[in-house]
């Protein structure tokens, strides 16, 4: 598939044009640093009230969108747009955006009440309906007991905290984060991923959301938009992107995944037949309904964990086959059992599963066959380079 059609599929997202329905717009955003491109044609648009996040490795140029889109960084070229208007002459402070980065730190001389308070005295508002706000705000974070302390008396996720309800408190329609939660413990992580959904639910605020780690993206978003080197890779939602990847690096990006060699036997619009080398198994697999093969192509396809099982050699009766090999690993993670099974041809699958079937009866050093439990989310991707498994 070439970059092009790539593009194409990308480009056919519908709401390229500018329209009041949606809460941002990125029009062809482009910005390169010392000729360097870091971000390259990014086209996204997130209905009012939606939950999009950019979801990508350290460096593929997220931040940079995220600050196009807050006005602190002029693009080279496109357009930012909040409900159909062009924001290229609005000054950021003027852009009406609750932000919640990384670096975007507290006033440090201000109590944390105040901090809040600051965004509303700036929109005028006083008195008994200023309180209340920040009350609530404050209740809506969990900080009612710490309203008088300073930002340095707090602990870092106190902080960040503080900083997510200075954003929503003046009920921004649109709420940029970068990494917010980034530097906080794995179980404050997730507490505040519950309460920023919940947030998001009661609130209905339109939000931008930037974040390396896949299970927050997964955990918080409405659609997701994987970014690869300075260009969206996909969009799409969770699920979708998940069991329909369109490349390796999103198969890769977006949860585990084994990747075989295939041919193409034959294509048709949604689906391939094709044959997997380490087994010379044929199968029907799924693809993109845009990225079409040829027959005899060499591609990828992408075998989830959990979509397979593993059988005694011979024993799979009418199941799809995988491969076959012999069972090298296994263990016990919670509810499931994780195994691994070598090739003779030397690719290393990975499965997951339920500890009930024949992998109980198993033992490391048996013969056996990788099959697929459902053919849901098999996919088939182009071979790019870099993407060959080794
Ligand atoms: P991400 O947020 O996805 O980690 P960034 O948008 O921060 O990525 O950065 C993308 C690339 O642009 C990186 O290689 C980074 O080093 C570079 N970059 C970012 N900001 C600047 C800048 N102000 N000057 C030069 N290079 C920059
Ligand atoms: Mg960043």
């Amino acid at each position: 598939m070439t970059s092009e059609s790539n593009q194409a599929l990308v480009n056919s997202e519908s709401g390229l044009e500018p329209s009041p329905e949606f809460g941002l717009q990125l029009r062809g955003l482009k910005k390169s640093f010392h000729g360097v491109k870091v971000v390259e044609d990014v086209n996204l648009s997130i209905k009012v009230g939606e939950f999009v996040t950019l979801l990508g490795p350290s460096g593929s140029g997220k931040t940079t969108c995220l600050n196009m889109v807050a006005g602190f960084l002029l693009p080279d070229a496109g357009e930012v747009l909040i409900k159909g208007r062009d924001l290229a002459q609005v000054p950021p402070e003027r852009r009406g955006l609750g932000i919640v980065f990384q670096s975007y730190a507290l006033f440090p001389h201000m109590s944390v009440a105040k901090n809040i308070a600051f965004p509303l005295k700036r929109r005028g508002i006083k008195g008994a309906e200023l309180k209340e706000r920040v009350r609530r705000a404050l209740v809506q974070v969990e900080l009612e007991q710490r309203a008088e302390a300073r930002p340095s008396e707090l602990s870092g996720g106190q902080q960040q905290r503080a900083a997510l309800a200075r954003a929503l408190v003046f009920e921004p329609s649109l709420i940029l984060f970068d990494e917010p939660l980034g530097a906080l413990d794995r179980r404050l992580r997730e507490h505040l991923q519950v309460q920023l959904r919940e947030m998001h639910e009661r609130l209905g605020f339109t939000a931008l959301y930037v974040t390396h780690d896949q299970e927050e993206a997964l955990r918080l978003s409405d659609r997701i938009a994987i970014m690869n080197e300075a260009r969206i890779a996909q969009i799409g939602a969770c699920e979708d992107i998940y069991k329909r990847p369109q490349s390796a690096f999103v198969a890769k990006f977006l949860g585990d995944a084994n990747m075989l060699k295939v041919t193409v036997l034959e294509c048709a619009p949604r689906a391939c037949t094709v044959r997997i080398e380490d087994s010379q198994a044929v199968m029907q697999a799924n693809h993109g309904e845009e990225s079409r093969f040829e027959r005899g192509d060499q591609a990828l396809l992408v075998a989830r964990p959990e979509a397979l099982t593993v059988s005694p050699a011979d024993g799979y009766g009418d199941a799809t086959l995988l491969v076959r090999g012999e069972l090298t690993d296994r263990v016990f993670v919670g509810q499931d059992v994780v195994s691994t099974v070598d090739t003779p041809q030397g690719a290393r699958i990975s499965i997951r599963e339920r500890p009930e079937g024949a992998i109980g009866q198993l033992s490391v050093g048996d013969q056996v066959d990788v099959v697929w439990r459902t053919l849901e989310s098999s996919a088939v991707v182009p071979v790019s380079a870099g993407d060959l498994p080794e």
